[in-house]
């Protein structure tokens, strides 16, 4: 028998785990070789991957693999698992319904814990107006149900996204994404009736945000005419674009325009919501109130649940009918969804966000004061990212970025990139993580920074 057929016990995940960061084996180790071995020949190669293991168990601030060792985790499956994996509340939530039932298609028997999400989503999002709610499966998912209900809402049918944006891989989200590689190249012809506009990148641009907006509605208004334009999509910072956040002011001018000529103003809040950056959502951190706000990600702390929530005006206008879906808001999402909102209420991990953006921020600043390879910290909360540039030059350094973040992977810390120019190493802990871990997980960084 080879080692990779011998039986073994995985661990039960969530916080009981053991907190460390344990290599017992160079990755990937033997057992986690077999599976991707596998992998290569029966997964479609499209299909890629940046921790070379296999896991079987996470939870608190670690995930461990199946040859047993344990990585600290920076990046929660991507802005996932928010309140930790395998989180109690959500693991009792989720076994009790599943018990119970596992679909009947919300559209066919509708049952409580959907309306219930609704509730909580439109308490929770910004503004006090009057909301509804609809659920779905992805983030693009969701995004591409709000661009239906603009357009319906406002009898238009262009849509305007921005320079660096990400809101996903179907067709119309491929043509709100900016970045051609990997997300579109070869994947046309996209959507029509998208049109770009350019951000506001303070590091780059240096513009003030009214300065910025001004730019940005200028460009609209000469290449598209405000009367034609449904719906301004954007993300308040922008996740796979590199955690951009823009200039104060920057956002307010654009929600103004917006309102002031009859277009939608969509939130794109599937990386930022949920407690990520030390707010419910993103938004709040800037002052401003979307007509419409999508989330995912965050929302059900694993399991595959999105929404879109707004003004109920502009979400009753699509008919009866017009959206769902057969999985959208299925009862164990829903439920992973409630339990998810407990915890980040009653754990004060809004509170532990900004925390951890606090140890993120002092210790990447100290570094880059070191070292000015590290050209810009930026972010809020758990959601803090490192652009690195080439001192000599200024120029983006997604050479020396990619080399950083192996080196960390290798070492057994979890650290994803991002950034048009891959340029940005993003920090997207679970709210569960200890002190000890990141800045455990911190050291790991600066020597690979050090040794790169
Ligand atoms: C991840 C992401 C999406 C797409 O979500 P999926 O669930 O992968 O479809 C959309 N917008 C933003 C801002 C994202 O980060």
């Amino acid at each position: 028998m080879s080692i990779t057929d011998a039986p073994v016990t995985a661990p039960v995940g969530g916080p009981s785990l053991r907190q460390e960061r344990r290599l017992v084996t160079g990755l990937p180790g033997p057992r986690s070789r077999a599976v991707l071995d596998r992998k290569a020949a029966a997964v479609a190669a499209g299909v890629g991957h940046t921790v070379p293991i296999a896991a079987v168990a996470a939870g608190g601030g670690v995930v461990v693999d199946a040859d047993g060792n344990s990585l600290i985790d920076l990046g929660s499956g991507i802005a996932v698992t928010t309140a930790g994996n395998a989180n109690p509340r959500v693991v009792a939530a989720v076994t009790e319904q599943v018990a119970r039932f596992t679909h009947t298609c919300f559209m066919v028997s509708p049952y409580e814990s959907y309306v219930a999400v609704a509730e909580a989503l439109n308490r929770l999002t910004p503004g006090d107006h009057e909301k509804r709610s609809a659920l779905f499966n992805s983030g693009a998912e969701a995004v591409e149900n709000a661009v239906k209900i603009a357009r319906k809402h406002t009898g238009r049918q262009a849509v305007v996204a921005f320079d660096h944006a990400y809101h996903g891989r179907t067709n119309l989200t491929m043509a709100l994404t900016a970045k051609n590689m990997p997300y579109k190249h070869g994947f046309g012809p996209f959507a029509g009736e998208v049109y770009r506009a350019p951000l506001s990148y303070p590091f780059h641009d240096r513009l003030t945000g009214p300065a910025a907006a001004a730019r940005a509605i200028t460009q609209i208004e000469k290449q598209v005419g405000a009367e034609n334009v449904a719906a301004v999509v954007i993300e308040p910072i922008q996740g796979e674009g590199g955690f951009i956040v823009p200039a104060d002011g920057f956002l307010n001018a654009l929600v103004d325009w917006c309102r002031d000529n009859g277009v939608v103003f969509i939130a794109d809040e599937v990386q930022t919501g949920f407690a990520r950056t030390g707010r419910w959502f993103a938004s709040e951190h800037f002052g401003i109130v979307p007509d419409l706000v999508v989330t995912a990600k965050g929302i059900a702390d694993g399991l595959p649940l999105s929404a879109v929530t707004g003004r109920a005006e502009i979400m009753d206008a699509a008919h009866t009918g017009g959206l769902g879906g057969t999985y959208g808001g299925n009862p164990l999402a829903c439920v992973a969804a409630l339990a998810a909102i407990d915890t980040y209420e009653e754990d004060g991990l809004l509170e532990r966000a900004a925390e951890i953006g606090a140890l993120l921020t002092s210790r990447l600043t100290a570094l880059q004061e070191r070292d000015p390879r590290v050209g810009d910290v930026r972010g809020h909360g758990a959601m803090i990212a490192a652009e690195f540039v080439d001192p000599a030059t200024g120029e983006p350094d997604g050479a020396l970025t990619a080399r950083v973040a192996r080196a960390c992977i290798a070492e057994g810390v979890i650290v994803l990139t991002c950034g048009t120019d891959g340029n940005v190493i993003r920090f997207l802990p679970p709210l569960t993580i200890s002190d000890a871990l990141l800045n455990e997980g911190l050291d790991v960084l600066e020597s690979a920074l050090a040794a790169a």
